[in-house]
């Protein structure tokens, strides 16, 4: 264990020898027993997808040990934090951070906001200063240490659903290129019901499995096309569930609790001015989008315990 190299962002995968668990039986996001194979990848992942919500994810997926220990490094490097990976147009990620904070005022005063995988700060930094009382969470203590730190904000760490948050205790939940990494997807969304006040937002932004572009690699994949580049774009290095902006939004709203106000294609700036411009209203245009939700006032959830509800179909939230 001890031996093992430590992780850059953009590490050879081949570094890191994965374990897995058993198959899921039961779809971790509605409950439902009807899976399907769906495709494969160039590690060797085999994708499923649920026939009920469509969601679609690794199966099997890697163990609980595997993924704590990839975490462990996830943007670290000799006991220092990454900077983090320079990838778009310059400024991009503070632009999309800015961005991304703006809509939320759009429909919302600033008040106290949880940022879910904090990263290096950045999001805290920007939400502070459009006027939000910050507070971060990163499941592994070290980084969430050293965010709070950097930040001077409060970052709480480990399990999320043991963090001892009061019910209805936040007016805003931000989640940036999070949910697609988690393993217990339900847990996450449930909890973030449970903390959010009626009537606070939801922010989610993550890739997009139905945009055209992975649709196009998904089919030629499928068709034997791809080579040994087959399924790359699942990222299955670390991301382990799939999601559309159609799937995402029908979950939030049947199941979670939540009621669709915003979704679109993501926030960050590209070169191609046509993408952002048309994926406001077409997001499968993007290879990511974002959902601005919000917790149904006197909305009942549905109480999801995956790969306990097999069988489970079309639960309905209720209120
Ligand atoms: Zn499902």
């Amino acid at each position: 264990m001890g031996t093992r190299p430590i992780l850059p962002y953009d590490c050879d995968p081949a570094m890191l020898e994965p374990s897995y668990d058993p198959p899921l039986s039961s779809c971790a996001l509605c409950g439902s027993a009807q899976l399907s194979e769906h495709d494969w990848d160039l590690r060797g992942n085999h994708i499923h997808r649920c026939r009920d919500c469509r969601v679609q994810f690794m199966n099997p997926q890697y163990s609980d040990a595997h993924l704590a220990e990839f975490y462990a490094n996830y943007g670290w490097k000799d006991g220092e934090m990454c900077a983090a990976p320079k990838k778009g147009l310059p400024g991009s990620r503070e632009m999309s951070k800015q961005r991304a904070f703006g809509l939320i005022l759009k429909h919302a005063s600033p008040g106290r906001l949880l940022t879910i995988g904090s990263g290096d700060g950045l999001e805290l930094s920007v939400a502070r200063g459009l006027g939000f009382r910050v507070e971060g969470y990163d499941i592994d203590p070290k980084i969430g240490a050293a965010i709070a730190e950097r930040v001077q904000a409060p970052v709480h760490s480990g399990k999320f659903t043991e963090v001892p948050f009061d019910d209805a205790s936040f007016d805003v939940v931000y989640m940036d290129q999070v949910l697609e990494h988690l393993k217990r997807p339900a847990e996450y969304l449930q909890n973030c019901h449970r903390i959010l006040r009626s009537d606070g937002l939801l922010y989610l932004g993550q890739p997009n499995i139905g945009s055209i572009s992975n649709r196009t690699k998904t089919l030629l994949g499928r068709l034997g096309l791809k080579g040994k580049r087959r399924g790359k774009h699942y990222a299955s290095r670390h991301h382990i569930f799939y999601y559309s902006p159609a799937v995402l939004c029908r979950l939030l709203r049947r199941q979670y609790g939540f009621d669709i106000l915003v979704v679109r294609g993501s926030l960050k700036p590209q070169a191609n001015p046509v993408t952002p411009l048309l994926s406001r209203w077409f997001p499968n245009l993007d290879s990511g989008f974002l959902v601005l939700a919000r917790k149904r006032k006197s909305s009942a959830m549905i109480a999801v315990e995956p790969n306990r509800l097999a069988g489970a179909q079309g639960a309905e939230a209720v209120g």
